[in-house]
């Protein structure tokens, strides 16, 4: 699944006393591809206290001049900031507020042969302009900026002729002029910075009620267009029943030549190996469309934690598998706790509060994975109607303002009239999970026509305070309660006529809560969570190339570090052997003739991997199996995508079987 990131741009974090302040820019700016240059007047208002104005530049621009708006020319100075990328642009002796500011830069790609490849490689650019397309983003300071914390923008730019280029707003213009075409679009809002996207793209256009929908695709990729515009009408539609109107008159989905996965307001950038799987219009291109009210007009007060991440997954990602049923939704929050299990070790810990953005699985479980739980359990406890009306609430209460956890908390409290004290601090600004156990159960009776089960449930220290559902089965019924947990023991008695048969505890999986290893079946992320986890080739794939490349790839960086050698941890095997029988869970099986069978598909070693993970008497295994070593090299960059299952076949790197070991034993549950 690909998630991403919303951009926001940081640049102000820490102010000089002296920054002046912009409150509008209107840029025009023109692109020459060929050598990588781009040329920017931007026309600003601005406010300054000082005798001398003071602003941000990017380190890369070369500033021109800076005029008054009279053309009467100021002398400047560049000076180094204490902002990394970033300097300061100053002059004295302005009379008006409006500012002219000319500057140039050279975006041109390092060389041929370094194209980015990788999504975290995408993440540090902040600007490329070539042959085959540009991307200009607030990081790169290629507009001069202040101490706001938000402005409006106006940005037209001129690009070859055959080109396109997207920036927030709507598009307001297209004119043919004597170096190109000059497009013109408007942030009519206020919004915290700027990308500039530009590329030989064909425009796809749809409509929802007044609503603009685009597509810019490279010429490849037309007849994808179609798709993406019907998929982003119904999320809009879908979206504006719950959340109200959508902030913008236009959505574009944009096309990168570099492998990124961003939202930004009224756009999202997809890279082209994205834009060609074809689950993105059923998973992220939903979650991106969302993110225009979570992150883009709604915005994240990056200071007390970015919720973002949490809601657009939890109302986006989490709500099409609800679409599913409640066995696929079952499932995610599963994988959700599962991840936190896995990744977020007690040294990797951190609060909600301090979650800025993905840079790992660890910080993606606990900012995606952690906060779209703690929404689930808020809608547990105040009720479905009353989570939706709080939503929709602040979505236009809070429209073009930094938004923090406690305004939820708040708009929650006071919508539903119940009283949410104590779950801010316990949820969102101290770490962990509750660690629940059974610490007795006991099934006495029947006394006078009914059955009593008396159970107390523990929870390590630190305590929270949570309803923790409580399922007792009997031979024709299934009744649900809900027990609360205040401190580290918790005794309740629960009566029932029928006898029970079996009692679990949270047994949906609708708490965040650390998992006990025997509630979790093996999976491949309990291998890539290893930070000293080590992968060895065997038997005639000792010597194989595609083995070498598979092993270097998987095996953590630092595995070799003096002591581990003692430790358990997680080791891969590559080999041409299969496991001996006793060692595998029932999904997976000899035939008659030897041949292993997984969830029904008989492997075929000669064109196919399998790879199966397993618990080792030494901590975690993974058996990537083939007798052609050629079946492993696609699998290097492939492998830590799938963590959240316990067995995978590939044919020549293409995914044909996945899924899960079953696991009938919990430490939650008790049999009577
Ligand atoms: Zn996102």
């Amino acid at each position: 699944m690909l998630t991403t990131p919303v951009i926001l741009c940081s640049v102000a974090l820490s102010t000089p006393p002296s920054l002046a302040t912009v409150s509008h820019h209107e840029i025009d700016a023109i692109l020459f591809p060929d050598t990588g240059r781009i040329e920017v007047k931007d026309s600003i208002d601005l406010t300054s206290s000082q005798v001398e104005t003071t602003l941000y530049i990017g380190s890369s621009m070369q500033i021109q001049s800076v005029e008054e708006s009279e053309g009467r020319k100021l002398d400047f100075d560049v000076d180094p900031s204490e902002q990394p990328g970033f300097s300061l642009l100053r002059w004295t002796g302005a009379v008006s507020s409006r500012i002219v500011v000319r500057c140039t830069a050279d975006f041109a790609p390092p060389a041929e042969g370094t194209e980015v490849e990788r999504e975290y490689q995408a993440m540090e650019i902040a600007a490329r302009i070539g042959p085959s397309g540009a991307y200009v983003s607030p990081a790169a300071g290629w507009y001069p900026s202040g101490a706001e914390e938000l402005a409006r923008f106006s940005v037209a730019l001129t690009v070859p002729d055959g080109w396109l280029s997207v920036s927030e707003g709507r598009r307001v213009s297209e004119t043919s002029t004597n170096e190109g075409t000059r497009i013109e679009h408007s942030a009519d809002f206020p919004v915290d910075g700027v990308h500039l996207c530009a590329g030989p793209y064909v425009r796809g256009e749809a409509f929802q009620g007044e609503t603009r929908v685009e597509t810019y695709f490279f010429e490849a990729d037309t007849s994808l267009a179609p798709t993406y515009l019907q998929a982003t009408v119904g999320y809009l539609e879908r979206y504006e029943k719950l959340y109200g109107d959508y902030p913008f008159t236009r959505f574009a989905v944009v096309e990168n030549f570099m492998p990124t996965g961003y939202g930004m307001p009224t756009f999202t950038l997809l890279g082209q190996r994205v834009v060609r799987l074809p689950f993105i219009v059923r998973t992220s291109l939903g979650h991106e469309v969302l993110h225009n009210w979570w992150g883009n007009s709604v915005y994240v007060d990056q200071s007390t934690g970015n919720w973002c991440e949490g809601l657009t997954s939890y109302c986006a990602d989490y709500a099409y598998k609800v679409d599913l049923g409640p066995a696929a939704a079952r499932r995610y929050r599963k994988d959700l706790l599962k991840a936190y299990a896995d990744y977020v070790s007690l040294e990797r810990d951190m609060p909600l509060a301090e979650f800025t953005g993905r840079i790992d699985l660890a910080t993606r479980a606990i900012g995606y994975g952690k906060a779209a739980m703690v929404f689930h359990m808020m809608r547990a406890r105040i009720g479905e109607e009353a989570f939706d009306r709080s939503l929709r609430w602040v979505a236009e209460a809070h429209r073009w303002r930094k938004t923090s956890w406690s305004d939820f908390f708040d708009a929650f409290e006071q919508v539903s009239g119940r009283s949410l004290e104590g779950e801010l601090e316990q949820w969102v600004e101290r770490p962990g999970a509750p660690h629940i156990s059974i610490e007795h159960v006991e099934l006495i009776g029947p006394v006078s026509g009914s059955h009593r089960i008396d159970l107390e449930i523990v929870q390590r220290e630190p305590v929270f305070s949570i309803d923790v559902p409580v399922r007792i089965t009997t031979a024709d019924h299934v009744i649900d309660r809900s027990v609360r947990l205040d401190g580290p023991s918790t005794r309740v008695s629960i009566s029932v006529v029928n006898r029970p048969e079996r009692v679990d505890i949270d047994p949906g999986y609708d708490i965040f809560r650390r998992m006990h290893p025997a509630e979790m079946e093996p999976t491949l992320s309990q291998f890539f969570g290893d930070p000293g986890r080590t992968a060895e080739a065997y038997g005639a794939l000792r010597s194989a190339d595609g083995a070498k490349a598979l092993v270097a790839a998987i095996s953590a960086p630092d595995a070799s570090g003096e002591g581990r050698e003692q430790d358990a941890r997680a080791k891969a095997l590559l080999t041409s052997k299969t496991p001996y029988p006793e060692r595998l869970p029932p999904e997976a099986v000899y035939d008659g003739s030897g041949r292993l069978s997984i969830d029904g598909h008989v492997l075929d070693p000669e064109n196919e991997a399998c790879v199966l993970a397993l618990a080792g008497p030494a901590g975690p295994e993974l058996h990537i199996i083939t007798a052609n070593p050629e079946q492993l090299a696609p699998l290097g960059r492939k492998l830590s995508h799938y963590g959240r299952y316990s067995f995978l076949v590939f044919q020549s790197g293409r995914n044909v079987v996945k899924g899960n070991w079953s696991v009938d034993y919990s430490p939650l549950s008790y049999g009577f």
